[in-house]
């Protein structure tokens, strides 16, 4: 029997992660990614319970042993007194209460080792400087048209081309990604340079008004992620990469705890860029094409669940197209089973930054007082909150 072909568009960590799935179960892959290069910009990000347990599905877990960092805890803390609200064990914890580890590690990283991985597989291959500009549904499949001129033909089509997605024009109809009234600082710093001013060895999320920020270890616990987020009216330019003025970033963070000032002052490249949403789409599917990760479900990072659901998507899409031949009915099998999940945590994710942007002190009282009290009364109280998100295997 002739192998079964994928083409997936963008080769951000969900598009690659569903070429290795699906190359993994024999089919033949195409990975088509606009950018010259393979890379990955952006910061660290925290992979839960839930996230381990695909990379390990993908065989990824032993490539990333050497960069990942796994916290001791997370906890809330006010950000301009310090104060903490609670603190969730996880380092040991996570593994017996969800069945694997919490983990900190920067996207290059693992972008890096699921890429190395995909390449290893002898059915895959990975195109670079390939726009793709739309599709046509074709007997049998769907074919992209790349910038360029070719046309490259799949049994499926799979748009993993992030939140602006051309594939995701398509089967929905022409709308504007929306700015979410938040904007996002990042920086990456090491340990080394802040001397006794690091933050905490561990994840730390700080709260305040109309803000929050994170804290987090990449690179082994070597460095030091930071990560604001800060609600704002409006925003005009386009990218990720937008270099960030440290007056600004003093601004918004300079009267918090000092070691989050250190951070920013400590950093010889601070970037700013804005955060763009959709509501849940209507439908994935037409046909022999569907959406995947931030094409199919953008969300606020408060959760940090959005590279964690395409992990997921990836290796459930591949587990119901490899058990039906008929692909156009898997794609449907695919979102049924997807949508409830994802966008439960695409407005969980909206309520957390809420809740972490309080802005009257009031307003942190009532939400944060009677957490720190049930966090003090049992560990397990706020625990158990996170169950169905980080015990769930979508590949079992
Ligand atoms: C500040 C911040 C912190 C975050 N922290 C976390 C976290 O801790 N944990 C977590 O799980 N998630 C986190 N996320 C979310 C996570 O980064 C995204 O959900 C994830 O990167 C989505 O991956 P993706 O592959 O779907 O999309 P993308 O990463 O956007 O990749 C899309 C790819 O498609 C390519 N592309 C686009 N258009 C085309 C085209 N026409 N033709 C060909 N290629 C195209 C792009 O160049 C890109 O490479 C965070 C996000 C932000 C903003």
């Amino acid at each position: 029997m002739t192998k079964r072909r994928a083409v997936i568009a963008g080769g951000g960590i969900g598009g690659i992660a569903c070429g290795l799935a699906l190359a993994r179960k024999g089919w033949e892959v195409e990975v088509l990614e606009q950018a010259p290069e393979l890379k990955e910009v952006g910061a660290g990000i925290q992979v839960s319970p839930n996230g381990m347990a695909m990379l390990d599905r993908l065989g990824v877990t032993p490539m990333i042993e050497g960069t990942l960092f796994e916290p001791e805890a997370i906890e809330l803390r006010l950000g301009r007194s310090g104060r903490r609200i609670f603190r969730l064990p996880m380092k040991g914890y996570a593994q017996a209460r969800w069945g694997n580890r919490f983990i900190q590690i920067h996207r290059a990283d693992l972008h890096d080792a699921l890429a190395q991985a995909l390449r290893a597989q002898p059915s895959a291959q990975l195109r670079t400087n390939a726009k793709i500009t739309g599709y046509v549904r074709e007997r049998g499949g769907a074919s992209v048209y790349l910038e360029r001129g070719d046309r490259v033909f799949g049994d499926v089509l799979i748009g993993a081309d992030g939140v602006r997605s051309e594939i995701r024009q398509q089967i929905c109809g022409a709308d504007r990604a929306r700015f979410t009234g938040n904007v996002a600082w990042r920086a990456v710093v090491p340990v080394d340079a802040l001397g006794d001013n690091a933050p905490p060895p561990f994840g730390v999320i700080w709260a305040g008004r109309g803000k929050h920020a994170v804290t987090t270890r990449v690179k082994g616990g070597t460095h030091v992620n930071f990560v604001g987020i800060v609600e704002q009216d409006s925003w005009t330019e386009e990218g990720w990469s937008i270099p960030g003025r440290i007056e600004d970033a003093l601004a918004d963070f300079g009267e918090w705890q000092p070691c989050l000032r250190a951070v920013l002052e400590a950093s010889s490249g601070l970037f700013r860029w804005a955060l763009y949403g959709r509501p849940p789409l209507a439908k994935w599917c037409d046909g022999p094409v569907t959406l995947l990760g931030d094409a199919a479900h953008p969300m606020l990072p408060s959760m940090a669940q959005g590279a964690v659901m395409a992990l997921e998507d990836a290796v459930v899409l591949a587990e119901v197209l490899d058990q039906d031949s008929d692909c156009v009915r898997a794609l449907q099998t695919y979102e049924a089973q997807r949508k409830p999940r994802v966008t439960k945590i695409q407005q969980r994710s909206a309520a957390n930054a809420s809740m972490f942007h309080r802005h009257t002190g009031l307003a942190q009282l009532a939400t944060y007082g009677p957490m720190a009290v049930a966090s003090r009364l049992s560990v397990g109280a706020i625990h158990r909150q996170q169950d169905w998100i980080y015990s769930f295997d979508a590949g079992a």
